[in-house]
């Protein structure tokens, strides 16, 4: 690959404008879309795997190292290179047990005997891949561009800090809730013990107060803290609340990226992989349509 000067993410991503973001995120989508009708999982998409200059309105997705080639007639995955250079192995043998982190309640721990791909950066794994399904497609890529968006939204970098697979469902149940997790683990007949009941938050205000983090001195989803006038599922302060069902207004007024972005972030950050949109499908969104 010849060289490419690019910028760092880390650099720009919580300064970009409505329009850098619209450009940034078409030019990711049109990039998996063009791998997607290969039949290949690029598998490790993250910031640092597309890079971006700026200056030149350049973008090329990188490494596919991780890639895998979709086998149409097995309807199975191959690796399309015999290494995997990145920080995990590659479609090992599983016989992990698949748990949740969760620390309220105890967990029964299940043994499961069957391959699943899982190659990837921590943080970017969808419910799928956490819960070590089988036939992943390649929705696996549009959730990984779904958590890079939250950080673009959220100003926060790496957005999910997961130390393992089981952390990680414990991070996406706190968002996303417990019930949306249940019913994809069902879906796709993976056996995963959830005893911990979560409502899911409001993806826009979860992103905006992230934002303002610095200003408000408020800490997102913390465990701790059980005072009366906090939120009993966010822990915000009731007026502050950032879950979905909140019976407060918010004013959305002053945020500079519109609705719409958030409800293509909702699609992309769909639980259930059969439901998730397509990266063909999010480049006709209405965030799309319109010039910033
Ligand atoms: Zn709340």
């Amino acid at each position: 690959m010849p060289y490419m000067r690019y910028d760092r993410f880390h650099d720009y991503f919580y300064k970009m404008s409505v329009k850098d973001l619209q450009e940034y995120m078409e030019n990711l989508l049109i990039a998996l879309k063009r791998v997607h009708e290969f039949n290949v999982i690029h598998r490790d998409v993250k910031p640092c795997n597309f890079l971006h200059d700026r200056k030149n309105h350049k973008f090329s997705l990188v490494d596919f190292g991780s890639a895998q080639a979709l086998d149409k007639e097995s309807d199975s995955l191959k690796s399309t290179s015999n290494e995997h250079p990145s920080d995990e192995s590659n479609s090992k043998p599983n016989d992990e047990e698949v748990t949740c982190d969760d620390k309220n309640e105890q967990s029964t721990p299940i043994k499961k005997e069957i391959p699943a791909a899982r190659a990837g950066t921590p943080g970017y794994r969808p419910t799928e891949v956490l819960l070590k399904y089988v036939n992943q497609t390649t929705a696996v890529d549009c959730w990984a561009a779904g958590v890079i968006l939250t950080s673009i939204l959220s100003g926060r970098y790496p957005f999910f800090e997961s130390r393992d697979d089981s952390h990680a469902l414990d991070e996406i149940i706190t968002i996303f809730g417990d019930e949306m997790v249940r019913e994809t683990a069902s879906v796709l007949r993976r056996n995963v013990p959830i005893s911990r009941k979560k409502r899911p938050l409001h993806l826009r205000k979860l992103c905006i107060c992230m934002r303002n983090l610095q200003k408000i001195q408020n800490i997102p989803f913390s465990d701790n803290d059980t005072t009366t006038s906090n939120c009993d599922n966010c822990h915000q302060l009731l007026f502050n609340c950032l879950c979905q069902d909140s019976e407060y207004n918010t004013d959305f007024s002053n945020d500079i990226y519109p609705a719409n972005v958030y409800d293509l972030l909702g699609k992309l950050l769909t639980i259930n992989p059969h439901n998730r949109i397509s990266a063909q499908d999010a480049l006709q969104h209405p965030f799309f349509q319109e010039a910033y």
